[in-house]
């Protein structure tokens, strides 16, 4: 039977790992979830199998009842869950996973603690690591699922956080200490050990913008895979080890590639808020006027150009605009223009949100491109259309070093023959800047909801 049982874990974690390398690419991204999955279902089955889990009737029943409430709930609020409310979704499923981890090891710590139990010291001390970890991407994920779900507004700092902080790690790390290299471990510092983790979890989140949220969920999404691996060590079970370095260590690719992609220091995000992350956060003048457009010129526009760049934004995620989108593409491409989409790294509220949009409607892979890709082209496009989009086509970024948002690399939508820019009124974007974009003499404002606006451009096209 245990070779049996550690044969599904291998074969699960190789789902785990194929089913991330499927992940990297649109086209072959839902299969990847699937064998993910399929990983996921076998490991679970087969956990059942692990000796002693039969010893009592009630664990089964209690498992088999856990794995229903919360299979119900996950297929339900999954169902449920609108594009732009993914990245809260994500957080609150991110911290189970991280609280999963940290009850694991309070079992097993209270199980020490109560002498019914034995323990090699090396699992003591990964048992207390991925705890610590854990409890704080639980609580920490709470926090953040508050902020972005709208039940949090304000962001919390007490008066020296830093020290406050820096004071309660201190503290949670020596009760950590004390229990992972203790002979004689006591259940008062357990719990006394778990409180303050999640309460430095919660502190630890509170004075983070919400805006940074994406960014820090991703952070406690590597923090979950570690506690996980670190339990895996604990429990013998190689596939939580192999799942939960795969999620550490993609969760930790992730934050680097977002804060590069907002050009800032994790450290930034982590430790200060926004406007104090770069440059003096100085505005520049800007010249200029915005100069509004109806939909009908613009349709003529882009009904005669050879080349068009739509450049979607989180905008364009609110409207829920993607099928208009995509319907418009359709109708420009009848008419010969070439279509293609520039997609920032960092557009949207989560990383991929804009290029999830698109496949959703239908748009072909091949028309959708990455900065890198489609920057030099902006030059030779004669329309390119801005959807929603505000930040991640600021020129300020490449031009004002007191900018916030200095440094950034942005899509150079300012560089093509005209400019058209779809948005509801004056609003800023995440950062608060004024976009000068916005003021430039080739660039139109085309105002109103974004779903809207584009079946009007799709109207004024069919009429010519
Ligand atoms: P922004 O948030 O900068 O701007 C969105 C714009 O959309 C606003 O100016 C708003 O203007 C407009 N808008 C809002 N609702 C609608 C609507 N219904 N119809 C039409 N327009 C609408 O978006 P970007 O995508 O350009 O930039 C993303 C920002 O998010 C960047 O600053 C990035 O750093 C940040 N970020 C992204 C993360 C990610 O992983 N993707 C993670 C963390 C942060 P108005 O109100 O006038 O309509």
């Amino acid at each position: 039977m245990e070779i049996f049982i550690q044969v599904v874990y291998f074969v699960a974690a190789v789902l785990f790992i194929l089913g991330l390398k499927k992940m990297s690419s649109p086209v072959t991204a839902a299969g990847g979830i699937a064998w993910a999955g399929v990983g996921m279902v076998a490991a679970s089955i087969v956990a059942f199998f692990e000796p002693g889990v039969f010893d009592y009737s009630s664990n089964v029943f209690l498992i088999v009842l856990a794995i229903a409430v919360g299979s119900a709930l996950a297929y339900v609020t999954a169902k449920r869950v609108e594009m732009t409310d993914m990245p809260q979704m994500i957080a609150i499923y991110n911290g189970m996973g991280g609280g999963a981890a940290a009850a694991i090891a309070a079992v097993e710590l209270a199980r020490l603690a109560g002498g019914h139990h034995e323990m090699a010291a090396v699992n003591q001390v990964l048992a207390v690591v991925g705890a610590l970890i854990g409890a704080i991407s639980f609580s920490g994920s709470a926090i953040a699922f508050a902020k972005l779900q709208g039940l949090m507004k304000k962001t919390i700092r007490l008066p020296m956080h830093m020290v406050i902080n820096l004071g309660l790690f201190a503290l949670t790390l020596i009760a950590g200490a004390i229990i992972g290299f203790g002979h004689d471990v006591s259940i008062q510092l357990v719990i006394v050990f778990f409180v303050m983790a999640l309460v430095f979890g919660v502190l630890f989140t509170t004075p983070i913008g919400g805006a940074d949220m994406p960014v820090v969920i991703s952070l406690f999404n590597a923090f979950t895979g570690l506690a996980v691996a670190f339990e895996g060590f604990v429990l013998g079970n190689a596939a939580m080890i192999i799942a939960g370095t795969v999620v550490g260590s993609a969760g930790t690719l992730l934050t680097q590639l977002m804060a590069k992609a907002m050009n800032r220091p994790i450290s930034g995000i982590l430790f200060s808020s926004f406007g104090n992350a770069g440059g003096s956060g100085a505005e520049e003048a800007v010249e200029g006027s915005m100069k509004e457009i109806q939909a009908a010129d613009a349709g003529i526009m882009m009904a005669y150009a050879n080349k068009v760049i739509i450049v979607p934004g989180y905008g364009m995620a609110v409207a829920q605009a993607q099928h208009k989108v995509q319907e418009l593409t359709q109708l420009l491409e009848e008419r010969g223009v070439t279509v293609k989409f520039a997609i920032h790294p960092v557009a949207g509220r989560m990383p991929g949100h804009m290029n999830v949009l698109l496949a959703e409607a239908g748009v072909e892979y091949d028309k959708i491109f990455d900065l890198d890709e489609i920057n030099p082209e902006f030059p030779t496009a004669d329309v390119a259309l801005v959807i929603g989009a505000n930040d991640v086509v600021n020129p300020v970024a490449r031009t004002n070093p007191d900018s916030p948002i200095y440094g950034m690399p942005i899509l150079d939508a300012d560089k093509a023959r005209n400019c058209i820019v779809i948005k509801r009124g004056k609003g800023s974007g995440f950062s608060g800047i004024e976009n000068h974009l916005f003021y430039a003499d080739n660039t139109r404002m085309l105002y109103g909801d974004g779903q809207k606006a584009v079946s009007e451009l799709i109207a004024s096209i069919k009429e010519l």
